[in-house]
C-alpha cells in the first residue's frame, strides 16, 4: 500500500493509459481523483478501483469531476474539488492528450491549437493550480509524454512539437520546484494499445496495421500496454523514484 494517505489527481482517467493508472494506484492504495469528459467511462474506471480504507474520512471511492480541460472555469473547478473533497493532493498525473496525423503541409493552425492547448496549455494551467498543493505535501508530478517528444517522426508534426514542449516543461519545472521538495518527471510511452487513434480519425482497419507495424518498430517485437505505462507512472509518482526528477523516461519497447 505505497500510496496510503496520497490523494492523486489523474487527467484523463477515463481511458487508456489514465484508466489503467487509477486501477494500479488504487491498489497501492491511493484516494483518487479521476477527470476526464465521458462520465460513463469515468463510473465504469471508477467502479473498477480498489475501494480504499480511509483512517478519518468518507471518501473511500474516486471522486469523479468531468471537465475540458482546456476550458480554463473546468481546470479551475477541477483542482478546486479535488482540495474540497480531500483536503491535500500528493500526485498530479498530467495523462490527458489527443493526437492528429499531419505535416507542415497539411496541419492547419486550428489542429496546431487544439493540440497544444490540450497536451500542453492545459497541463501548465493545472499544473500551475496545483503545485501550492504539491508544495505542502512535498508531492510528485508524472507528465505522460511520448517518444514522439524525444525523437522526430514525419506525419505528426503538432504532436510531436507538443510533446517535445512538455518534456522540456517537466524538467524546468522539476529544477524549479525541487529547492521545495516536489519532483517532476515524464514517462514517454512507445506505441501503446488504446483508445488514442480514435481522436485521430484513424479507422479500426488502419489502426489494426499500425499496430502490427509495431511489431517491426519496437525492439521488443509488440506495442505496449497501459498497464505496463501505468508501472512507470507509479514508479515516477512514488518513493521508489525519490532520487529522480527532470527525468524523460522511455517505456518504449526498444522504439527505433
Ligand atoms: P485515450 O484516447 O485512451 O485517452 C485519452 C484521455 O484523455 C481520455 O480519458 C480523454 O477523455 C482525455 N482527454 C483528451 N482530450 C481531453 C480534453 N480536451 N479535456 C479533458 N480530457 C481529455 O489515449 P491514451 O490513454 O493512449 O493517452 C493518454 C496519454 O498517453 C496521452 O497524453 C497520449 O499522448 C500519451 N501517449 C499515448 C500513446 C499511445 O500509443 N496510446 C503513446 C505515447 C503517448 P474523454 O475520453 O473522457 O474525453
Amino acid at each position: 500500500m505505497q500510496f496510503a494517505g496520497k490523494v492523486v489527481l489523474i487527467t484523463g482517467a477515463s481511458s487508456g493509459i489514465g484508466a489503467a493508472t487509477a486501477k494500479l494506484l488504487s491498489k497501492l492504495g491511493a484516494s483518487l481523483a479521476l477527470t476526464g469528459r465521458n462520465l460513463d467511462n469515468l463510473k465504469k474506471v471508477s467502479s473498477e478501483c480498489n475501494v480504499v480504507p480511509q483512517t478519518d474520512s468518507k471518501t473511500s471511492t474516486p471522486l469523479i469531476v468531468t471537465g475540458e480541460l482546456t476550458n480554463e472555469n473546468d481546470v479551475k473547478a477541477i483542482l478546486q474539488k479535488t482540495i474540497e473533497h480531500f483536503g491535500r493532493l500528493d500526485v498530479l498525473v498530467n495523462n490527458a492528450g489527443i493526437i492528429f496525423s499531419g505535416s507542415i503541409e497539411n496541419t492547419s493552425l486550428d489542429q496546431y491549437d487544439q493540440i497544444m492547448n490540450t497536451n500542453m496549455r492545459s497541463v501548465y494551467h493545472l499544473t500551475m493550480l496545483a503545485v501550492p498543493h504539491l508544495v505542502k505535501t512535498k508531492g510528485t508530478i508524472v507528465n505522460v509524454s511520448s517518444v514522439n517528444g524525444i525523437r522526430a517522426f514525419p506525419g505528426v508534426l503538432a504532436y510531436c512539437v507538443s510533446k517535445a514542449a512538455l518534456d522540456q516543461f517537466t524538467r524546468c519545472v522539476a529544477l524549479e520546484l525541487a529547492p521545495k521538495g516536489v519532483r517532476c518527471n515524464s514517462v514517454n510511452p512507445g506505441v501503446t494499445v488504446t483508445n488514442l487513434h480514435k481522436t485521430s480519425g484513424m479507422q479500426q482497419e488502419q489502426y489494426e496495421q499500425f499496430l502490427k507495424r509495431s511489431q517491426e518498430t519496437h525492439a521488443l517485437g509488440r506495442p505496449g500496454t497501459a498497464e505496463e505505462v501505468a508501472k512507470t507512472i507509479a514508479f515516477l509518482a512514488g518513493d521508489d523514484s525519490s532520487f529522480i526528477t527532470g527525468a524523460t523516461l522511455p517505456c518504449d519497447g526498444g522504439r527505433h
